[in-house]
């Protein structure tokens, strides 16, 4: 009955965490997820306010332009410009996407043809190896290891499979490791697309989320990267909107245009109230967005303990809401997750969740109060490994 690509895809091992959690809870036990990637806090007030007045607003009841509302592209460069420092024509370099997973899954089929290569970070969040494949491509994969502080070696990519690549995903700060990018390693990228003319995706959902100090980069601050780029920003994890589906993606211009033909002919763009409530995020004080930071780096000061009790001390992450850590070498990542959740009601994610590459590793998501967080590294310091 299904299609090749559906049967094709891997078991879902996320529906399994879930029934295994549910069995787990239906004994009673005080469950603590730190599984899922979802803020737990509500969206900012003003955000909702926003809203609610937008929606009662007859013009945003018709469908939608297909490249986004002019304000909302607008507001999206002035944005760019402010936190970040690029500059975005907002007519040619911008698009509304519903959510960064929607760009992530249909960018492919704008520079893929049957049988082209993308090549595709692992661990990884999945959508780009299966958007890829949804395309008729063939996904490469680019090992992210420790020893290279979780960067992809772009010099070990064969050269046959060079010739066959259009396409290259990268995500910093990084999910699941939290890993981040420094512009040195992001003018190798422009130097490798320039090279071997491969457009780079860069996915920058975890842009804002960031501690001590630390600025993450924007991949379009490097030199030549508006001639073989484009950057997805989501207002998901920064603004608690994940429930919302509201990015954007900027960049050269001629892949937005690509991208934005695909589009044209799937989807009929996103809902006008919603991107009136983007404006308000993206306009306002980023105070809130501050705010989250400190709250997000106390409950990661805090499961930090937790992790050296069990002996699975890591560095604190300077970004992302994930806690990335090597599990005890006696257990898969499965074995160790399971063990967490039945021997202590915790649900992290394993690592091979993510791909082969995150064998050896769990994450934990740092969308749980500090109270709770605390009473998971309880748990933790009473277990037996
Ligand atoms: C959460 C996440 C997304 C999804 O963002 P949406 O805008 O909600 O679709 C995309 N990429 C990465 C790496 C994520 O972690």
């Amino acid at each position: 009955m299904y299609s090749d690509r559906i049967n094709a895809l891997p078991p879902y091992l996320f529906a399994t965490i879930d029934e295994a959690k549910a069995k787990v809870k239906e004994q009673g036990v005080d469950v603590i997820d730190l599984g899922v990637g979802d803020p737990d806090q509500p969206t900012h007030q003003h955000i909702v306010d926003s809203m609610c007045e937008a929606v009662r607003d007859p013009s945003t009841h018709r469908y939608p332009s297909y490249s986004g509302m002019p304000a909302f592209r607008e507001a999206a460069a002035r944005w760019c410009k402010e936190t970040k420092g690029i500059d975005i024509d907002p007519a040619t370099e911008a698009l509304t996407m519903i959510g960064s997973k929607e760009g992530v899954a249909h960018i492919p089929l704008a520079f893929l043809n049957p049988g082209d290569v993308a090549l595709v970070p692992d661990p990884a969040y999945p959508v780009y190896k299966i958007g890829t494949q949804f395309a008729g491509g063939v996904p490469h994969i680019m090992p992210l290891l420790e020893e290279n502080d979780f960067l992809p070696d772009l010099d070990s990519i064969p050269k046959d499979v060079l010739e066959k690549t259009k396409l290259m995903f990268m995500n910093y700060p990084n999910n699941p490791t939290s890993a981040t990018a420094s512009l040195k390693f992001f003018e190798e990228v422009v130097d490798f697309a320039r090279e071997n003319e491969v457009v780079i995706v860069h996915d920058n959902a975890y842009s804002d989320m960031v501690y001590d100090g630390y600025e993450a980069p924007s991949f379009l601050n490097v030199d030549g990267a508006m001639d073989v780029g484009v950057e997805f920003y989501s207002l998901s994890k920064t603004y608690n909107m994940t429930g919302w589906r509201i990015a954007f993606a900027v960049g050269n211009k001629d892949i937005i245009t690509g991208f934005g033909k695909v589009k044209s002919n799937i989807d009929s763009g996103a809902f006008e109230a919603v991107q009136k409530a983007g404006i308000t995020a993206l306009d306002s004080s980023q105070q809130c967005v501050t705010d989250m930071n400190n709250v997000y780096k106390q409950r990661r000061d805090t499961l930090l303990k937790g992790l050296d009790a069990m002996g699975l001390a890591v560095n604190p992450p300077k970004a992302t809401f994930y806690v990335w850590a090597r599990v005890p070498e006696k257990y898969s990542s499965i074995d160790f997750s399971s063990l967490l959740l039945e021997e202590a009601g915790i649900v992290a994610t394993p690592g091979v969740g993510f791909g082969d590459y995150g064998e050896g590793y769990i994450r934990f998501a740092l969308t749980q109060t500090v109270e709770r967080i605390e009473e998971a590294v309880g748990r933790m310091e009473k277990l037996d490994l």
